[in-house]
């Protein structure tokens, strides 16, 4: 399988896909070896977690370069996804303890009621190539930690840090036979969905997202998906900056191309404040500089997959056809990488699809509004459910709108966010389940209840 960087077209590395002798032999290992793992106690499972950052850490530089000459992610970009992710380790060592330890209801009279937290077993992590750190962290460090087995499959755009973090993972007191990276395409991912495997947890897109929850759904296994997105953000005409608000949300359409679950997918904007809002955001799009991805200045590197062109170019034919209006990009640049100019489409409306299907990439529509009311309706006209955003100086009025979206999370002021502290859901086509918080911790484990008569 060759892996390519996205920024030079060249071949970096080849490598040899897992077979399906190799899953069996890795499965049958996994199993052995999860049974070890899951006597041992979580603070000593931890210890393993904790030297594995340390090691992350002592190796991020070289590390950032693999991730950014495989995905194209600029430099800058990958060295703060490596130091970011650390707080889903931080927020282990802070929390398994208690989410894990068995917690006994009744202890007096005749009968004790006890509830024993135990691992789910071998499970499978299918994930994706866009923050591989964030959301192979979410899964594989949480179910590790829980006392599972995992086999990992990386997304084949991001497997040259997975074989990373297996290497770490070893490295660190994790034993060879508790975690195994396959790699491979979508196939050896289905290799994975032939195995009797304990739970599997996917993130990727809402399309191999519903095949994996039909094949699993006979199994009668536990499975999480985290899937894709169309969050809007709407900019109340009550903003104290208009350009800062215009500036951060740029931010939150823009950074990694585009190319995040959360990203800022679509933008309403109160009439009042739309032209200034505007002239701002294009302005600050048309600042951002494109190049070469391992430079530290640069902001916007190449898509990491060539076929998203097609979908960008689509969307920006389809809007332009029914009357938006082009302020920025438009197009792939020319020669070689995969670069797509950041595009803003103005003048937008729900008849287009750049404000109803996925981007995941550098391109954004903004449209006007004329109430919160509006804005309501519009952010809610989709079959997404992962984010949904509100800039305003009125916590009040925000909150009203909040309130109403049907989505996993929601922001006041800020956006494009994840934080171990609190869930991280999809609903609707945005998944099922959820990681991160005590929620993630105990979505690797599953309940026995005691009910002993001494
Ligand atoms: P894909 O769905 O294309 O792939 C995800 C993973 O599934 C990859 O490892 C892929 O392998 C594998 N796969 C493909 N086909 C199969 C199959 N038949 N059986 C099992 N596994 C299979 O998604 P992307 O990698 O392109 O990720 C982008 C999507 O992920 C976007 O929609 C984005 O919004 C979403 N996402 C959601 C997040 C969230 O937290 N909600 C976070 C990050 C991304 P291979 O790549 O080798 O084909």
């Amino acid at each position: 399988m060759e892996v390519r960087n996205p920024a030079t077209e060249q071949i970096i590395a080849v490598l040899v896909p897992d077979t399906k002798a190799d899953v069996a032999a890795k499965w049958e290992a996994l199993q052995t070896g999860q049974k070890k793992w899951a006597k041992r106690s979580i603070n000593d499972r931890l210890a393993c977690i904790q030297r594995f950052g340390e090691l992350i850490l002592e190796n991020k530089r070289e590390l950032a370069e693999i991730l950014t000459s495989e995905t194209g992610k600029p430099l800058q970009q990958s060295l703060n996804e490596i130091q970011g992710a650390q707080n889903r380790i931080d927020h282990l060592e802070q929390n398994a303890v208690r989410w894990l330890s068995d917690e006994v209801l009744v202890d007096s009279g005749g009968t004790h009621e006890r509830i024993v937290y135990e691992p789910l077993g071998v499970i499978g992590n299918i994930s994706a190539w866009n923050f591989p750190y964030n959301v192979g962290y979410n899964v594989f460090l949480y179910a590790l930690v829980a006392g599972n087995a995992v086999m990992y499959k990386p997304s084949e755009y991001a497997s040259l840090t997975g074989k990373e973090f297996e290497k770490y993972l070893h490295s660190a007191g994790v034993p060879e036979d508790v975690f195994q990276c396959v790699v491979g395409t979508g196939a050896v991912g289905q290799l994975l969905l032939e195995t009797d495997l304990d739970g599997y947890f996917f993130t990727g897109s809402y399309g191999t997202g519903q095949h994996i929850a039909q094949t699993i759904a006979a199994k009668l296994k536990p499975l999480q998906l985290e899937l894709g997105g169309k969050d809007p953000l709407y900019v109340m005409d009550d903003v104290a900056n208009v350009q800062q608000a215009a500036i951060n949300a740029a931010e939150g359409a823009f950074y990694n191309n585009g190319q995040s679950c959360c990203a800022v997918e679509r933008i309403y904007i109160s009439q009042a404040i739309y032209d200034s809002f505007v002239e701002a955001f294009v302005a600050e799009v048309r600042s951002y500089t494109m190049g070469d991805p391992m430079r530290l200045e640069t902001f916007v590197g190449p898509l990491t997959r060539k076929q998203q062109t097609e979908v960008l170019d689509a969307q920006v034919a389809d809007a332009l056809d029914k009357g938006a209006i082009l302020l920025a990009g438009g197009k792939a640049r020319e020669g070689t990488g995969y670069f797509y100019e950041p595009t803003v489409l103005a003048n937008c409306d729900h008849g287009m699809k750049v404000m109803q299907e996925e981007s995941f990439g550098p391109i954004i529509g903004l449209q006007k509004v004329g109430s919160d009311m509006e804005a309501v309706e519009l952010m809610q006209d989709t079959p997404y459910g992962l984010t949904a955003a509100v800039f305003s100086g009125d916590e009040v009025r925000a909150m009203a709108v909040l309130q109403e979206m049907n989505t996993g999370t929601v922001y006041w002021n800020c956006c494009d966010r994840v934080s171990p502290n609190v869930p991280w859901s999809g609903r609707k086509s945005s998944g099922l389940g959820s990681t991160l918080s005590s929620q993630g911790i105990r979505a690797f484990v599953q309940p026995k209840s005691y009910h002993l008569r001494p």
